[in-house]
């Protein structure tokens, strides 16, 4: 026992030094992949002993405290993580989970990519963007609106005038990152270690202008009306909604009528994955019908009602990265 102990400390130390460098300094000491195995070992060593898992280990918490860098704002309802699953049978294994609820196998889910940038929440009331909030730990983000109301995709106008929540996923286009990086090269700065890593370091800039100049893209994915929940009652009609107020969804997405059809867009888009402008690193998988789910219900850190799908890490080296150091 002493030994798992040891063991379990040791894991939640370097887990929570990387999720610091990751999230708050937006400089990533090891990749994702790293990451994610250390994870899933200390969530197998929680599985064998539950009596050793304590609030403040990382399987419990989202992100991570925010910097002191931005004024901050809480979120009215908690933005959560997603639990992740790496093969077919753990989707299968989900897919029982949510027949539990519905009584059937054959569920409807909407398979989205997996944008590769950082969420935010986005708050509109009178038409008028009001609030621009990152994750943060799930409860308290930072506010970032003057970042925000740079980024072309999203208005700071909507026609819907009741207060409405909205949140997606901000990121840099493939094409975007490699210009910063040329740019760095050029000034002799540390580069950005991926899209993502540059994303969230343009983010929580403090310079406006600097991230104006960054070109930032956002995807959104996810509507909640303050005043009126009833008319949108899909995650199929949520995206419409997004798109009919004018922010941008993505394309990708598709509305899945049984496993058979969820199987084959994984497959599809673990192909194409790096014929798009920008970077994925799996899929989300949402149970599409949203009257069941608070009775799918939550964990601490995740809904229950969907997964990420995550691919195989790959092995990713520029010349630029082989040359210079990265941030
Ligand atoms: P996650 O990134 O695995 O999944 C949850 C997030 O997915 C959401 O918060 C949202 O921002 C995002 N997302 C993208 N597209 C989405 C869509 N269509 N619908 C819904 N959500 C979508 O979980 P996480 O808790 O943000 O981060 C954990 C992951 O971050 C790890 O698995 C690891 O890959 C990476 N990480 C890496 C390091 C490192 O040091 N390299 C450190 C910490 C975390």
């Amino acid at each position: 026992m002493e030994l798992v102990k040891k063991q379990l400390e040791q894991l939640k130390k370097k887990i929570n030094k990387w999720s610091e460098e990751y999230y708050v300094i937006d400089a990533p000491s090891v990749d994702d992949a790293e990451y994610d195995l250390a994870m899933q070992q200390l969530k197998a060593l929680e599985a064998q002993h539950p009596e050793l898992i304590t609030q403040d280990s990382p399987t419990q918490k989202v992100g991570h405290v925010v910097s002191e860098k931005f004024a901050k704002n809480t979120h009215k309802i908690p933005m959560l993580s997603l639990a992740d699953v790496f093969s077919w049978a753990e989707v299968e294994n989900f897919n029982k989970q949510i027949a539990k609820v519905t009584g059937t196998l054959d569920n409807v889910y909407y398979a989205e990519l997996k944008i590769d940038g950082l969420s935010i929440s986005l708050n509109y009331e009178n038409g008028h963007l009001i609030t621009a909030t990152t994750r943060g730990d799930g409860v308290v983000g930072e506010n970032v609106i003057n970042n925000v109301k740079t980024i072309k995709s999203i208005p700071h106008l909507i026609p819907d005038q009741s207060h409405i929540e909205i949140r997606g996923e901000i990121f840099l286009a493939k094409k975007e990152f490699e210009k910063i990086n040329e740019q760095k090269l050029i000034n002799q700065e540390p580069l950005f270690a991926n899209p993502r890593n540059a994303a969230a370091g343009t983010l929580r800039q403090l310079d406006s202008s600097v991230v104006a100049s960054r070109n930032l893209d956002a995807f959104l994915y996810y509507y909640f009306s303050w005043d009126d929940q009833s008319k949108i009652l899909t995650q199929s009609d949520a995206l419409k909604e997004i798109s009919a107020q004018g922010l941008k969804i993505n394309q990708e997405g598709r509305l899945c009528h049984n496993l058979a059809e969820l199987k084959a867009y994984i497959e599809e888009y673990t192909h194409k994955r790096n014929a798009l402008d920008y970077e994925i690193d799996g899929i989300v998988i949402k149970f599409n019908d949203f009257s069941l789910y608070d009775k799918i219900g939550y964990t601490v850190k995740t809904p229950k009602w969907a997964i990420a799908y995550k691919f195989p890490a790959e092995v990713k080296e520029t010349k630029l990265l082989d040359i210079f150091p990265t941030v």
